[in-house]
């Protein structure tokens, strides 16, 4: 196949879709992912619609569980217990941001591997680091997804991972190792970013910096695949962490922003709820 220069996020997000939604119509019952929330803040709020939306159209239920700013910790802690016990609940996650005094590690915790849709909890994340089975955290799982979606393997290659964070660039890193990348993550003590990034064949950008990652930090020859995580507000436009403009043309195949990881990740925690649902009454 010959690889585009736009990677479509939202092609790979409808292809993941139509096949959930084939298998949800031949279910029993409606799979249920609950989003627990507790902030006004509006771009969680406009993903969180987003969730609903998608999952709406495949026949999933994301139900909301909007507790007030004014939730203190334990009470947050008893919703979630109560979540991870109710058997009508497949998928469990929690949105940030949070009151700071929020237990959130106490929170990931208490959901349960079977619920844990979006690996969150430190299991999930011990068990998917030790090659055990466990969902991986949706976006990280996304940037896979485009790379399967538009056959690139990355086997042998030279994958550059910018941030290290828990929820992306880590769990990003890990499976790339699976997929027998050479791996080389980068943060924010890196010194001089660029001779990492020009050696890059695939490049995954999750450091949250609008524009960090220019022609300066891409060797043109080399075809590199870009895949920008970052989702940064610019004069209220929604841009990544890469500066698309300039270099679209440099690239071997770059993600859009928006229109790239994003639908994805919202596709793949659909997906996973399905899996969860799916896994949960195989074994009751
Ligand atoms: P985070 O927890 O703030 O982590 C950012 C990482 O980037 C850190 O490891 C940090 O290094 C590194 N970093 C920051 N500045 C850097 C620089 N100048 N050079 C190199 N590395 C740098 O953020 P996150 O939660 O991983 O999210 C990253 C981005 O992805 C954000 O823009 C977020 O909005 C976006 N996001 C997108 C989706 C999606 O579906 N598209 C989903 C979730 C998040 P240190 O560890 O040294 O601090």
């Amino acid at each position: 196949m010959i690889m585009p220069k736009l990677l479509d996020g939202k092609k790979i997000a409808a292809q993941i879709m139509e096949s959930v939604s084939k298998t949800v119509v031949s279910l029993p019952s409606r799979p249920v992912l609950a989003i627990v929330l507790a902030t006004t803040n509006e771009s969680t709020l406009a993903y969180v619609n987003k969730i609903r939306k998608t999952a709406e159209k495949a026949g999933i239920e994301a139900r909301l569980v909007n507790l007030t700013e004014n939730t203190d910790s334990g009470a947050f802690l008893e919703r979630i217990k109560k979540l991870a016990k109710d058997t009508a609940t497949h998928g469990i996650i929690i949105q940030t941001p949070l009151k700071h005094d929020i237990d959130i590690d106490g929170a990931r915790e208490l959901i349960p591997l079977a619920k844990d849709i979006d690996g969150a909890s430190p299991l999930s994340a011990g068990r998917l680091g030790g090659g055990l089975d466990a969902f991986a955290p949706a976006t990280a799982q996304a940037v896979i997804e485009i790379l399967n979606g538009y056959d690139i393997d990355p086997a042998g290659k030279h994958a550059v991972v910018v941030g290290r964070s828990r929820i992306i660039g880590k769990p990003v890193a890990g499976l790339l190792v699976e997929r027998d990348a050479t791996v080389t993550v980068c943060h924010s003590k890196t010194e001089n970013l660029a001779f990492y990034t020009e050696s890059a064949d695939v490049l995954v950008v999750a450091a949250g910096k609008a524009h960090l990652i220019t022609k300066q930090h891409i060797d043109a020859a080399k075809g590199t695949v870009i895949i920008d995580v970052g989702t940064n507000f610019v004069n209220d436009r929604m841009v990544g962490d890469v500066d698309f403009i300039e270099l679209e043309n440099v690239a071997g195949a770059i993600t859009p922003v928006p229109g790239g990881v994003g639908p994805v990740t919202v596709a793949v925690l659909l997906r996973n709820t399905l899996d969860a649902y799916l896994k949960q009454h195989s074994d009751s």
